[in-house]
């Protein structure tokens, strides 16, 4: 078996052959730094990450590049709302991207760029848009493409193309279906907006051309792969599309990929439906970044993820289920020797993930096999029938599992402190315990006994990190000589 991908260009799944054996050539669209990174917009990146992680765990190199838009309609409309320049501006929430990044253990892609430090690339890829008849000039100075000139145009979004009027114009960087018109490529200056003095004269880029430019120029004519969310097929995808390949006369991507927008209890995510939730929202309201990244990540991309927080708190639940296995194996105590059913159990879950991952990134089927695994080895132990050779069977399992899904390591204590933290500086906080996190008896009688196994193993590192894991989600811990007593703050 091999890797099999859904490719949106060709509507039908196919097996991965990149241009170069064993080297994958990528550019996934970042995201406009206008605003904190919402739970849609991560849905797309998390996806991209495991996608990430699989193909090197399958033994790609990789060159991935993602872009940060830094300038486009809303960086500028906000920015002069603000009263501060646009980098000024774009700044903050390029970092918090980043940030953001981090709590989701997002892998960063080997290069990013930003769209305001390619001008020149962006300008020199119209001039020759122009010199070849697919682009032209307006009279206040701004470029448009002409998609007349381009008789593919659609071949994407699979969109029909008769009827449409030679030279209408659309200047605005995104636009429905409905509009398909000759798009702006270059916007002239205007008064009070950044601008750029280019080999076509000033102004500043649209936002389509700013990927077909950073995506050729580091990865050449014609990519592997191209990703996004599914909101970019059109028109952002297809602009792409008809400026590279009318550029070079060659293909652009060879294969698109692109993940299903996700529904908040069951509705498009609006801030007017009072559903719209940030990253930040999230861990402000005590849920820990590995239950969110969890959650993005069990479903598959192309299949409709309702996001709700049942499904946040069930998250949570598997990722402590896998988490205490883990622990279970590191601490118990197992006799010498090893079964030959373990053993079989835990190569043939290494090779049902792999089998389901490679199926156009089933993680959901993946998961169900980890949890397979951890149901009857968990059986096995509790029976006193898992032996220390088993153990040593089943860990590189879950590392194999950790690679790509990247939730047992739990840094999420720190993680949410420091959210708190920028919450706090940012006066986002109304009193401090609004943002603990909110454990049920349960989570806590549960964490009281993984650190009571953890002392009795010796492991203080670990006993004292949960200590403070509970500490910082107001628990009060007591240790009498009857055992350890608790409350909530
Ligand atoms: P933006 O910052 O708006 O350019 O978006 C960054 C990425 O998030 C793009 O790949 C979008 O397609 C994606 N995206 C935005 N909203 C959603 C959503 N509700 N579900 C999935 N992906 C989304
Ligand atoms: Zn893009």
């Amino acid at each position: 078996m091999a890797l099999e991908v859904f490719n949106t260009l060709s509507n039908r799944l196919e097996p991965l052959q990149p241009l170069e054996d064993k080297r994958i050539r990528m550019y996934s669209c970042g995201p406009t730094v206008y605003d904190y990174g919402h739970i849609g917009n991560f849905r797309t990146f998390v996806f991209v990450d495991l996608f990430r992680r699989f193909l090197r765990q399958s033994g790609y190199r990789l060159d991935h590049v993602m872009n940060i838009t830094d300038v486009d309609d809303k960086i500028i409309r906000n920015a002069s709302q603000r009263g501060v320049g646009v980098r000024e501006y774009a700044e903050v929430y390029e970092r918090a991207f980043f940030e953001d990044m981090r709590m989701l253990s997002l892998q960063k892609p080997e290069r990013i760029a930003r769209a305001t430090e390619h001008i020149p690339e962006m300008a020199r890829l119209i001039a020759r848009l122009e010199r070849k008849g697919f682009a032209y000039r307006t009279e206040d100075g701004s470029y448009y493409y002409r998609i007349a000139s381009f008789p593919e145009y659609g071949k994407l979004s699979k969109k029909d193309m008769s009827g449409i009027t030679d030279g209408a114009r659309v200047d605005v960087d995104e636009y429905e279906k409905d509009n398909v018109r000759d798009f702006a490529l270059w916007k002239a200056p205007k008064p009070g907006e950044a601008q750029w003095q280019t080999e076509i004269g000033p102004g500043r880029p649209g936002w389509h051309i700013e990927c077909s430019a950073m995506a050729m120029e580091y990865l050449g004519e014609t990519l592997d792969i191209h990703l996004g969310g599914e909101d970019l097929i059109f028109p952002h995808h297809e602009n792409e599309i008809a400026q590279s390949e009318a550029a070079t006369g060659k293909q652009f991507a060879r294969y698109w990929m692109h993940v299903r927008f996700l529904l908040v209890e069951g509705q498009k995510m609006s801030k007017s439906l009072g559903n719209f939730y940030t990253l930040r929202d999230l861990m402000l309201k005590g849920h820990k970044a590995s239950s969110i990244r969890y959650l993005l990540a069990s479903v598959p991309h192309q299949k409709q993820l309702n996001f709700t927080f049942d499904g946040l708190t069930q998250a949570a639940h598997a990722v402590e289920r896998l988490r205490n296995f883990k622990l279970r194996l590191e601490t118990g105590h197992f006799p010498a020797g090893d079964t030959p059913e373990i053993n079989a159990l835990a190569q043939s879950t290494r090779e049902k993930m792999r089998v389901a991952l490679e199926d156009n990134m089933n993680t959901a089927q993946a998961l169900a096999a980890i949890f397979d695994m951890l149901r009857e080895s968990n059986a096995a132990a509790d029976a006193g029938k898992l032996l220390r050779g088993d153990v040593e069977a089943l860990q590189p399992v879950l590392q194999q599992f950790e690679e790509i899904f990247a939730v047992l390591q739990d840094d999420d204590a720190e993680k949410t402190r420091q959210v708190l933290e920028w919450a706090r500086a940012e006066g986002k906080l109304a009193d401090d315990t609004a943002a603990l996190p909110k454990l049920s008896k349960e989570e806590v009688e549960q964490k009281i006994e993984q650190r009571q196994q953890a002392r009795r193993a010796r492991d203080f590192v670990r006993a004292d990190t949960i200590r403070r894991d509970l500490e910082q989600a107001g628990i009060i811990l007591e240790d009498t000589k009857d055992g350890v007593r608790w409350k909530y703050r």
